[in-house]
């Protein structure tokens, strides 16, 4: 199949072609003539499937015809990172076109924003918590509208952005056309879908949990002590490209950073404390390859599209299963090929049965001789001088059938489910992009997280809890 046969006007095929996609990917194929159709739609995928061209494309051809001095497309979006990056892509797909897009979100100052809503758009790329603030200054008229796209509905809840996102949704006319992406589908989101969606065609292009195909996994044992020296010698011995690595915390996100600096590696820290400038300008650092290595927590796991990540680093296993794909997702964007190393101590273990419970699939596991995890030795192992010894890393992966056992559990270090205890997240998390100047992720004990309470706590479609946590 080609972009060609979808029925999308010359001017788009000819920037789809300058950013040289060759043929359309599976949800592009199945989204775009639905959304050209006016139907209204589900996407049940994850990023790194191609979503964003999947629903930008057929915008875009829609909107040439007609005009509107108007606004006529409102993205709602999580997180500023995601929300800049929509943007340029809708700018790049519409180069050849003359539409006025704008983006606004928490953390940076209004006035330009401002400045653009007065001018005059045709389309919105907005986070909620910002987008109510301009709309109560009387910024945004929603007269006009046709399109709205909810993009990682998940992540709004996940954020406690669900409430704000319904405000929006009560100001907007009801004749419209509404596309709604969701990574997963908890309750809560399936509500919220069944609410605004009319007779929506539903695509699902990955199952739940499903990790992105050419991300080759690999597990090795390690003390937690010991992480570090293993992370450095593997970033050397493997001569990896760029790497993105995952904590668990801003804390050790800060922490590890220095540490690797001081090895000598071009290394930034990228979470939730950090100003926006900041976290722009590390991120162009990283896109633009003068660092090497860049140490996130969650907040980079979604949506974040850097080209030519080799590496992704779980130097500590995520707190929620479904995070470790969204994190692996990060490399082996589109059909490109990637590595996702996580780096398990003890105390994780239950962590990683949860994670190939999800996934369907037993992770390799590897050792680098000098590093193995001796169980009878306590944590800190001796360290000695080393020769990489790799055992059936990349070896074949599991292709076995998913074998989901039930829902599955908050993680705990003993394995078993804990429940409401004195450090739980509060309902709604503070408001990530509506504060200026305030990071985006609701913060305790230096964790960036989710904004459900206990009380909240549903299976999700495919079985899974989600977490409301922090540690
Ligand atoms: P997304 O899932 O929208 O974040 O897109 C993931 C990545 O795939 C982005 O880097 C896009 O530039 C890239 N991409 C999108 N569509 C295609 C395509 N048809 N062929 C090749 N790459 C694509």
């Amino acid at each position: 199949m080609s972009f060609d046969t979808l029925g999308l006007a010359p001017e788009i095929i000819r920037a789809v072609k300058a950013k040289n996609y060759e043929t359309p990917t599976p949800i592009q194929a199945k989204a775009i003539p639905a959304i050209l159709d006016g139907k209204d739609l589900i996407g049940c995928a994850q990023t790194g499937t191609g979503k964003t061209a999947g629903f930008t494309l057929p915008i875009l051809h829609r909107l040439m015809a007609g005009k509107s001095p108007s606004l006529r497309v409102l993205v709602l979006v999580p997180t500023r990172e995601l929300a800049a990056q929509v943007s340029d892509s809708i700018k790049t797909y519409g180069r050849f076109l003359r539409l006025r897009t704008a983006v606004v979100y928490g953390g940076v100052g209004y006035a330009p924003q401002i400045q653009a809503l007065r001018n005059g758009v045709d389309i919105l790329v907005a986070t909620p918590g910002r987008l109510l603030d301009h709309m109560r200054q009387g910024l945004v008229r929603y007269n006009a509208l046709e399109v709205l796209v909810i993009d990682e509905a998940d992540r709004m809840l996940d954020m406690g952005f669900l409430p704000d996102v319904r405000t929006i949704l009560k100001t907007l006319p009801t004749q419209r056309q509404t596309l709604f992406f969701s990574a997963t589908m908890p309750p809560e989101v399936q509500r919220l879908a069944n609410e605004i969606l009319k007779q929506p065609t539903v695509i699902e292009i990955a199952r739940q949990g499903t990790t992105a195909k050419n991300v080759r996994q690999v597990v090795y044992s390690i003390d937690t002590a010991r992480k570090r020296d293993l992370l450095v010698h593997l970033i050397d011995k493997e001569q990896m490209g760029q790497v993105l690595v995952f904590t668990r915390t801003k804390h050790r996100a800060d922490h590890l950073a220095g540490q690797l600096e001081r090895t000598g590696k071009r290394v930034a820290a990228i979470h939730g404390n950090k100003s926006q400038a900041a976290r722009t300008k590390a991120l162009e650092a990283f896109r633009r390859g003068s660092i090497q290595v860049l140490v996130a927590t969650n907040l980079a796991a979604r949506g974040l599209d850097v080209k030519g990540i080799s590496h992704v680093v779980n130097y500590e296993l995520p707190e929620v299963p479904e995070d470790y794909v969204h994190r692996i997702g990060r490399t082996a964007r589109a059909e490109a090929a990637g590595d996702a190393i996580s780096l398990v101590a003890p105390h994780e273990r239950e962590q990683l049965r949860e994670i190939e419970r999800l996934i369907g699939e037993k992770i390799p596991q590897s050792t680098v001789e000098g590093f193995e995890h001796r169980p009878d030795t306590g944590t800190d192992a001796p360290k000695r001088s080393f020769q990489p010894r790799r055992e059936g890393r990349h070896a074949g992966r599991n292709s076995g059938a998913a074998h989901r056992q039930g829902p599955s559990r908050r993680f705990s270090e003993r394995g078993a489910p804990r429940f409401a205890q004195g450090n739980e997240r509060s309902l709604r998390s503070p408001r990530a992009d509506s504060a200026p100047h305030q990071g985006p992720g609701p913060a305790r004990n230096g964790q960036e997280g989710h904004g459900h309470k206990p009380a909240d706590r549903q299976p999700v479609a495919g079985g899974s809890w989600r977490r409301w946590s922090s540690n």
